[in-house]
Formats: C-alpha cells, structure tokens, sequence
C-alpha cells in the first residue's frame, strides 16, 4: 500500500488557465468573463483567440493571445488553438494547466482547493466526462492501417485540467505542431484528443470530477446550495430551451440569462456593481 502524498500548497498563481474563444465571441461571451471571474484572476488567465482586438488587448494585455489559427468551427482550427494553448502553458512553468471554453465560469478558489489535492508533479488529468462510456475511435498507423481503440475523455465544454508531470509526458504528441498530427491520427475534436494521449498512449486514467459542468447536462440539477462549491458552470441552449443554472440572486434571469453575474456577486461580493450586501 502507498501512502497518500500530502496536500501541496497551492496557490491561484500556481495554475494556468486557458480561455479558448473567437473573434465572433469577444463581445457576445468574453465580455461577460472579464467583467466577472477572469476580472479577479487576471494574472493566471490566458485568452487565446484567433483574431486582432486592440479592445482585448487594452484590457489584458499580452494574456490576450492570437494563435493565428483558422477562425472556423473546424477540427484542425480547434486543435490548432489547443496545441498553442499546450506550448503556452509549458512556457509559463506553472503547475498546473487548466482549459475552458468562453461560455465556463470558473471558481478559482475551489478550483485551487481541488488541485490541491493532488502533486502537481504526478499524473493527473481531471474533468467531467461527456459521455457515460468510453469513446470508440479507430487509430491510423501509416502504411494504411487502422487499429480500435476506446478511452475516457474531459469533455472541454465542462473545463479539464493537467498536471505539469503529465503536461511533459506528453510533450512527443502535444508540443509544436504534434498536436495536429496526433488529433489527425484519430480524426476526433481536441478535447478527445487530450484524453487519447493522456489514457491511450500514455495509460493514464481520467479522474472524474462532479465539480466541473458543460452545458450538455441539465444545469438547473445543480443544487443551489452547492453552486458556491462547484469548480466550472456553463449556460447554453439545450433542445431550444435556456440551460442556465437555477439559482436567486442580485440580477434577474433577464437582466443575467447566464447567470453568471449573479454567480459573481455570491462569490465576491465587494465587486462595485454588485448591489449593497444586508447586514443585520
Ligand atoms: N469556438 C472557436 N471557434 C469557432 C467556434 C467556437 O474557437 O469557430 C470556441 C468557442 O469560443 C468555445 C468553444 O469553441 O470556447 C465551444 O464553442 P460553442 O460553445 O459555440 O459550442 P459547443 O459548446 O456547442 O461545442
Ligand atoms: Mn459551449
């Protein structure tokens, strides 16, 4: 039996969090995270996106990050973003490195007490699955050959995150443009491809986290008096209807439909345009 590692001291400056979004988002989607958490996370938050924004850039500086990728919706733009997202963090020498997507509120300071848990020196990749089983993927090996292969995945709408020791391991797949050959071998989205390095080539199990949400599941079963606790939140359409989570707050749904600005004012509540907080 081995013993438990004990909790590492982390602290926010510790992780690196990557921002993938779009110059179609900039106004719609990363206005509000950066007039919510990225506002008081500023030193360890990294937008990279695909377009010039002198806008962007006069708010956060050199964390706003053009990757030069494609600015469309497709498998290699998206990989593209990630392998830039990947080289950036190693550069940084930080801990860790977690990814989320522009439509994710990220609570850092659960997020911290989270990886606190485990050595960053470690292998550890942890998120929230999307699908309730593996994912069955076929492998092109050259020479024309194909081999069946089946791992987990984070899903990267939900927020995932990587440990420096396994971020290195990876480096022969990930670094440079690695990453673009590798999501071609399996022909599948990058956040798949993350979960194909990490449990396929390198036999490392995903940890599943509860705390990490994407608006694939119904937001509105998180619990309200859990929503201070959680590490990620979305919002987004499911089946034509709002999926937002379901809480009251100081802003109403139509003045916060993500309810993200509310989510703010729980959580930092000394924020300006947050209403006066009742003390009795
Ligand atoms: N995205 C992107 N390029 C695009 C479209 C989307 O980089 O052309 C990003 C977007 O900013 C978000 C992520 O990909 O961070 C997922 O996009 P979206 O939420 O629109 O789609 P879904 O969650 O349904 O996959
Ligand atoms: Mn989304």
């Amino acid at each position: 039996e081995t013993e438990k590692p004990p909790m590492e001291e982390i602290t926010a400056n510790d992780v690196f969090i990557a921002v993938k979004t779009t110059k179609k988002f900039h106004q719609s989607r990363l206005e509000l995270l950066l007039d919510t958490w990225i506002s008081r996370n500023l030193q360890q938050t990294y937008i990279f996106t695909d377009g010039e924004d002198e806008g962007l850039k006069s708010r956060i500086g050199s964390h706003a990050i053009n990757t030069n990728c494609s600015a469309a919706h497709s498998r290699q733009a998206l990989s593209c973003k990630m392998a830039v997202e990947y080289d950036k963090f190693i550069e940084s020498g930080k801990k860790w490195f977690c990814h989320v997507d522009d439509d994710n509120y990220v609570n850092v300071r659960t997020l911290v007490k989270l990886l606190s848990n485990y050595p960053h020196t470690q292998d550890v990749y942890i998120g929230k699955p999307s699908l309730d089983r593996p994912i069955e993927a076929t492998e092109r090996l050259g020479d024309n050959k194909m081999r069946p292969v089946h791992f987990w995945f984070a899903t990267g709408g939900a927020g995932f995150c990587i440990s420096r020791g396994l971020a290195l391991k990876m480096s022969p797949w990930a670094s440079g443009g690695h990453f673009m050959n590798t999501a071609e071998k399996i022909r599948l989205p990058d956040d798949c491809t993350i979960g194909y390095i990490i449990e396929s080539v390198l036999g490392v199990k995903l940890i599943r986290s509860n705390l990490f949400h994407s608006h694939l599941e119904n937001l509105q079963q998180v619990s309200k008096s859990e929503i201070q606790n959680q590490v990620t939140l979305s919002y987004g359409m499911f089946e034509n209807k709002r999926n937002a989570i379901n809480m009251k707050g100081a802003f109403t749904v139509e003045e916060d439909p993500s309810r993200f600005k509310s989510v703010h004012c729980l959580l930092y509540p000394d924020t300006p345009w947050c209403p006066p907080q009742v003390t009795f």
